[in-house]
């Protein structure tokens, strides 16, 4: 059989390497020990007992492949070096090194015990704390606004934004769904607010904004900018180039710098849709066929190309009863409310869905 070598067990390698596990003699190297399903991550902010759900070890991941704890230093289209000095040799490698986040959201190093640490002290932090302040007016920070004022409605919180509207790059529709259900729920919305230094853009810290009256004073601040793609391992790959957003530029089927025998996606790779996990939904069916195919002797270039999502689909939940979606459907997406947003993603997270992915009914602790 045939060995696809897939670096990085976020999102996109789990669902490939699990779509390829009858077809190929799949390798997923993964630095971490556990997944991190980061969805469920904001609200275990105001529910640290989630972490006892979202952290799912790989174990049970791979019927026929295997997961090798490691970190990848050297890449190539016949295989991949790790920091260990191990090498693993393969047909087919594939790179979804995915992207970092402000703490609390996603770890910032390789151990998920320090994430579950450092989300319960953030934790601790916010119930000591009266005024919290979100900084990104992107779907991170307009879910935690909505958890917190949920969780919590005797907070102060503000979302501050330096664009004109929550949610840039989706429609007006949404975005003022969205904020007219955070304005119900209290909390303030600083538009048009930019702010230009942050004490840590990386981590909520105990400190005051000047961006106007209602920031000065200290609170609670959490960063919620947006995600940074994770690309270094791309470095020895000759001819490769990035886009404005940090992620690696690839050819019409997810090439970088049209590599033979070496592909890309999700939050790393520019593939034309935005680094989310519904994104992920498309390329994954499209990759695992045509890597199918090119083991079974197809030329790449005699099957069909990667089309990216025509429209952006998101879900949005402001708590477990609220919030609002559009669903990537027809030509420009349908947007549906509260009861929907709820029963898809609000009540549950994907929580249960994860866990059966990987082969856990409850908890995995
Ligand atoms: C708080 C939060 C909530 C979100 N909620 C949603 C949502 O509800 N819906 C949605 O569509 N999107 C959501 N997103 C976006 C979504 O999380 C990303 O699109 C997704 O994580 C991308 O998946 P990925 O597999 O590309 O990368 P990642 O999930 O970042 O996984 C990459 C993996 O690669 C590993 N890795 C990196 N480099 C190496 C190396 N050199 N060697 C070995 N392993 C390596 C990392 O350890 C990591 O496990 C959310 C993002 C955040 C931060």
């Amino acid at each position: 059989m045939k060995r696809v070598i897939v670096v990085g067990g976020g999102y996109a390698g789990t669902a490939l390497s699990r779509a390829l596990d009858k077809v190929a003699d799949v390798h997923l190297v993964e630095a971490r020990d556990r997944f991190v399903h980061n969805v469920a991550a904001i609200r275990s902010v105001v529910d640290p007992s989630l972490l006892d759900r979202i952290l799912i070890p790989y174990d049970r991941l791979l019927h026929r492949g295997r997961v090798r704890q490691g970190t990848v230093t050297g890449v190539s289209a016949q295989g991949v070096r790790l920091a260990d000095g191990e090498h693993i040799e393969g047909d087919i490698v594939v790179l979804a090194t995915g992207s970092r986040y402000a703490s609390p959201f996603k770890p910032q190093g390789d151990s998920t015990e320090a994430f579950a640490d450092e989300l319960r002290a953030v934790h601790a932090q916010l119930e000591s704390m009266n005024k919290i302040a979100i900084v990104g007016g992107g779907a991170v920070g307009v879910e935690l606004a909505g958890e917190i004022s949920t969780a919590y409605p005797g907070k102060a919180v503000t979302l501050v934004s330096g664009s004109p509207a929550l949610m840039p790059g989706y429609s007006d529709k949404l975005a003022e769904t969205l904020a007219a259900q955070l304005r119900s729920k209290g909390v303030s919305l600083q538009l048009n607010t930019r702010v230009d230094t942050l004490a840590s853009p990386d981590r909520p810290f105990a400190g005051s904004l000047d961006t106007g009256p209602e920031e000065a004073g200290t609170q609670l601040v959490f960063p919620a900018m947006g995600a940074r793609p994770v690309t270094t391992v791309f470095d020895q790959i000759p001819g490769v180039s990035r886009d404005s957003q940090g992620r690696v530029v690839l050819d019409a089927w997810l090439r970088p710098a049209g590599a033979q025998h070496l592909f890309a996606l999700g939050d790393a790779a520019a593939t034309g849709d935005p680094m989310t996990i519904v994104a992920i939904t498309r390329q994954v069916p499209w990759l695992s066929k045509t890597i199918a195919a090119v083991l079974a002797g197809r030329p790449l270039d005699s099957l069909p190309p990667y089309r990216p999502w025509p429209m952006r689909g998101i879900l949005v939940p402001i708590g477990p009863s609220d919030g609002a979606s559009v669903l990537p459907v027809l030509r420009n997406g349908v947007q549906v409310g509260k009861w929907v947003t709820a029963r898809l993603k609000g009540r549950e997270l994907f929580i249960p869905r994860y866990l059966k992915e990987f082969g856990y009914d409850g908890a995995t602790q």
